[in-house]
This record gives C-alpha cells, sequence and structure tokens, in this order.
C-alpha cells in the first residue's frame, strides 16, 4: 500500500537502522493516512520523527496497540506553528498533543535528562536532536525502540527484540543508577513482567538484584505516580505471580500495611479462578481482606485513590465475612441492598472461605460449600414482581397512619419497603394488610428493621 515517497523520509537517526519483522512491516503498511501525513509535515520541516515507546513494543508483541506516541526532532514551539490545532498538553517537557481522526497523538521533543537528584524528576529537561540519546533515557530495552515509518526500518540499540524473545525485562544501562534515578521504574519492571496471556516474563539477573536493592526507595516517589502503576499491576492477568514476587522482594512493604513476605495465604488466593474476572480494585480489596479498616482507609487515602475507588474497596471490606442466611427473603434483601454487587459479594467470599482467610471484621461461620449454595440460590432467584423501588411513599403511610413527618415515618416507610421485599408483594393492598398486622404504634421505632446488609 502507499504512494511511491509518501510519506515523505524525515531526518534520518543517529542510530543503526535494523529490519522490521514481516508483522511490524503490515502494522506500519496499515496505518492511517493521518499518521503518513504526520510523519511527512514534520520531515517538510526539516524534523525527523519516529514512533516510539509502549506502541512500538506491542506492536513487536503482536498486541493490539491503543495510543501511538511521536519522537520528534523539532522544538515544542516549532510544532505549535506547522500543527496549528495541536495541543500544547505538556509543553514544559516538550510534549504536544496531534489532532486525529479519532486519536489523539502525543509528540514529544527528544531531549537530554540529566540531573536527577531527588530519585523522582529529572532537575533540568534540554531539547536535543539525537534520538539515541533519547532512548537511552528511556527505561527497559523493549521500551526502548523506535519505528522509522517513511523508511520502514526499526531502531533498536538496546536489543529490545531480543529480550522480548527470551522474555526478559532489562533495564536500558546499569539496572542499579536507571531505578536509583526514578524508583518509579521498580513497580514498571513489574508492571511489564505480566505479558497477559503470554503468561509471565522474567527480570534479567541485574534488574532483579537492583530492584531488591532498591525497593526501599519507592519511599520517595509520589503517592499518585504509585497508584497508577500498582493499580495496572493489579488489572493484570497474572497478578497473583507478579504480586507474589513483589511480596518476596520487599516492594510491598514500602507502599502497603503489613509484612507481605510472609503473606503466603493471601497471596495465593489472587490465584483462586474466581479472581480472574475481578477488576484491579476487587483484587486488591481481597488482598486487604486481613488488614483493620482503620488501617485500610488509611492506605487508600495516602495513596490518593479517588473518593469512588477508595469506597469501593471500603464497601467491600466493610462487608467481609458477612452472609445472608439461606431464607429466599433473607437472599432477596441481600440482592436488593447489593444490587449488581451481590454476585461478586458471594465470590469474594468463597476465595477468602476456601483459603481460610480471617477477616479483620471477623464474620460467619459457614463453610466454602454454604457459599456455593447460595451462589446458587442466588442465581435462580427470580426477579421481584414489582421491582425494587417502594410501593408506597410518605404521604401514603401518612394518610393511613396519622404518623406527622420524622424520623418514625421514615423508619415505617424502611420497615414496609423491607417487608416488600421479603415477601415479594406486588400491589398497595398487599402492603395496607401487612401495614394492618404491624405494631407500629406501640413499639419503639428505634428497633424497627432496616433494609440494610449485613442488618
Ligand atoms: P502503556 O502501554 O501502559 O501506556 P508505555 O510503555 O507506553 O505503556 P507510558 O507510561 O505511556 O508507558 O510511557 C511511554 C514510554 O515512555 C515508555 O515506553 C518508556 O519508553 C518511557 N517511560 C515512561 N515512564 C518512564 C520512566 N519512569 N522512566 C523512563 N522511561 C519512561
Ligand atoms: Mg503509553
Amino acid at each position: 500500500m502507499g504512494i511511491e515517497g509518501w510519506p515523505i523520509p524525515a531526518l534520518e537517526a543517529d542510530v543503526p537502522a535494523v529490519e522490521c519483522p514481516a508483522h511490524v512491516l503490515q502494522w506500519i503498511d496499515a496505518l492511517p493516512s493521518e499518521i503518513l501525513d504526520i510523519v511527512s509535515t514534520v520531515a517538510q520541516n526539516g524534523g525527523g520523527i519516529w514512533v516510539v515507546g509502549g506502541a512500538v513494543r506491542d506492536v513487536c508483541l503482536g498486541i493490539e496497540v491503543h495510543d501511538i506516541d511521536f519522537a520528534v526532532s523539532l522544538e515544542p514551539e516549532h510544532m505549535m506553528q506547522i500543527f496549528p490545532d495541536a495541543v500544547p498538553t505538556g509543553i514544559d517537557f516538550g510534549t504536544v498533543s496531534l489532532r486525529g481522526e479519532e486519536a489523539f497523538y502525543e509528540a514529544t521533543t527528544l531531549r537530554i535528562e540529566s540531573n536527577y537528584t531527588d530519585g523522582r524528576r529529572p532537575e533540568q529537561v534540554r531539547w536535543g536532536t539525537s534520538l539515541s540519546e533519547d532512548l537511552e533515557r528511556r527505561d527497559f530495552t523493549i521500551n526502548a525502540m523506535a519505528i522509522d515509518v517513511a523508511r520502514k526500518v526499526m531502531h533498536d540499540p538496546h536489543h529490545g527484540i531480543q529480550d522480548m524473545e527470551r522474555g526478559l525485562i532489562r533495564a536500558v544501562g546499569q539496572a542499579y543508577g536507571r531505578l536509583s534515578e526514578d524508583a518509579l521504574r521498580i513497580l514498571r519492571a513489574y508492571r511489564f513482567l505480566d505479558r497477559g496471556k503470554a503468561g509471565i516474563w522474567d527480570f534479567d539477573f541485574e534488574l532483579s538484584e537492583a530492584l531488591r536493592q532498591n525497593a526501599h526507595k519507592l519511599k520517595v516517589v509520589t503517592n499518585e505516580r504509585i497508584w497508577m502503576e500498582w493499580l495496572k499491576i493489579l488489572n493484570g492477568r497474572n497478578v497473583a505471580k507478579v504480586v507474589e514476587k513483589m511480596a518476596h522482594d520487599g516492594v510491598l512493604d514500602t507502599f502497603l500495611p503489613g509484612n507481605w513476605a510472609s503473606q503466603h495465604v493471601l497471596l495465593s488466593a489472587l490465584q483462586h479462578p474466581y479472581v480472574r474476572d475481578f477488576d484491579g480494585l476487587t483484587r486488591f480489596a481481597l488482598l486487604l481482606c486481613e488488614t483493620f479498616s482503620i488501617e485500610v482507609d488509611e492506605a487508600l487515602v495516602g495513596l490518593k485513590l479517588s473518593k469512588k475507588e477508595r469506597n469501593h474497596i471500603l464497601d467491600l471490606h466493610q462487608r467481609f465475612g458477612q452472609l445472608p442466611t439461606t431464607s429466599t427473603s433473607s437472599l432477596r434483601v441481600f440482592r436488593a441492598v447489593l444490587g449488581e454487587k451481590a454476585e461478586l459479594h458471594l465470590q469474594l467470599e468463597v476465595v477468602t472461605r476456601s483459603h481460610n482467610l480471617s477477616p479483620s471484621m471477623g464474620g460467619s461461620e459457614e463453610k466454602v460449600d454454604d457459599v456455593y449454595a447460595l451462589l446458587e440460590k442466588l442465581e435462580n432467584l427470580p426477579p421481584l414482581k414489582a421491582g425494587h423501588s417502594s410501593l408506597v411513599d410518605g404521604h401514603w403511610i401518612m394518610q393511613r397512619t396519622g404518623l406527622p413527618k420524622g424520623r418514625a415515618l421514615g423508619k415505617l416507610k424502611t420497615w414496609l419497603h423491607r417487608i416488600q421485599i421479603e415477601r415479594d408483594l406486588a400491589s398497595e393492598e398487599e402492603i395496607e394488610d401487612v401495614l394492618c398486622s404491624l405494631h407500629w404504634s406501640e413499639e419503639n421505632y428505634l428497633d424497627w428493621p432496616v433494609l440494610q446488609f449485613p442488618e
């Protein structure tokens, strides 16, 4: 495909070119024309441009590429001039986002970084023209390759392709020094071990040693950056193996409460077949099931999770160990309160009980088989005739009871709602019969049943 001479070859790299594997050539041939236009525009303005980073890694591995990043030799201001609708998303670090039909493409000016003094960020950023230096500052060999789209060649000065063939994560340059410069690379290393369906890779010897020696330096990395990488690790397909290795190497202890190297049982819970379908947040909750809720909350606040993420985990955490009874009415209430999380909760109970974990909140005595029975019963529980919302409102109850607005009225409404769900009532008349049978005028409303799980 493609017209002769299009895209226009841009500035040549200062790194030797290597041939692209056949499937990479196919990928280049199928690139959308807007990418070829971007390459040509940079070329016409005397610059060099290469696809770099995760896209090159993923295309070489035969994985779907989700976003394409470029390295360019033109300075960011120059890029803004020749791409008038570009957005200066990170201009101080040399990044502008180029608008495509369906996606944005990040183009980052080649740079030379120096003077990492705090183990976090380079102190200065200087623009360079050397692809070689740009690739040298990248973390791992598989992330330090580039594709020249117009010439259809690759640049792989650190032998990333060879490492891919051997299934190895290796640092660019000296592992110890590279991890000290930016300790987040420690977490990135573990993330890249997980190759999804292709299983799990290894660290080369030098990196493996350096990871253990530098683990404590993660403490200087900002919590937002830690959380971003940790969540990606948690979402990985081979989470159990990666997390076990992190525990063993002393990495988990640097940002999670507890002593992880000895937590074999907890770690092995991640191998349970149900865990494959859990999302990262649920897996995190499971890992923390034996940790006291105060500590869990502290850890989540510390890691700067969003409120939504935090609530999801705390919600699961406070229910660990709790089960509905096997009665249909109890299961109906359980389902009404938890909604789509009802099944997830029971699955978590299967996992914790089959590994004899002791939730920090305590819990009921039932065994795994009892939970499987509940799961089956839940699956076969017909939907409620009138759905989950209350059939009557406060006004309706006021008219029949003469109760004024206030706590008692609210509590009576909840009580009726609970009974409606327990008995699968479908009409106002049925609710009215129930109301007549309740001794609501004689009792203390604080003791009336509520609609919640656990009770
Ligand atoms: P993903 O597919 O998850 O986005 P990625 O490799 O593209 O993975 P990014 O965080 O998007 O990861 O980074 C893009 C590229 O920038 C990486 O491939 C790597 O070359 C480089 N990079 C990112 N973070 C670092 C870092 N902390 N140290 C060195 N190089 C890094
Ligand atoms: Mg990326």
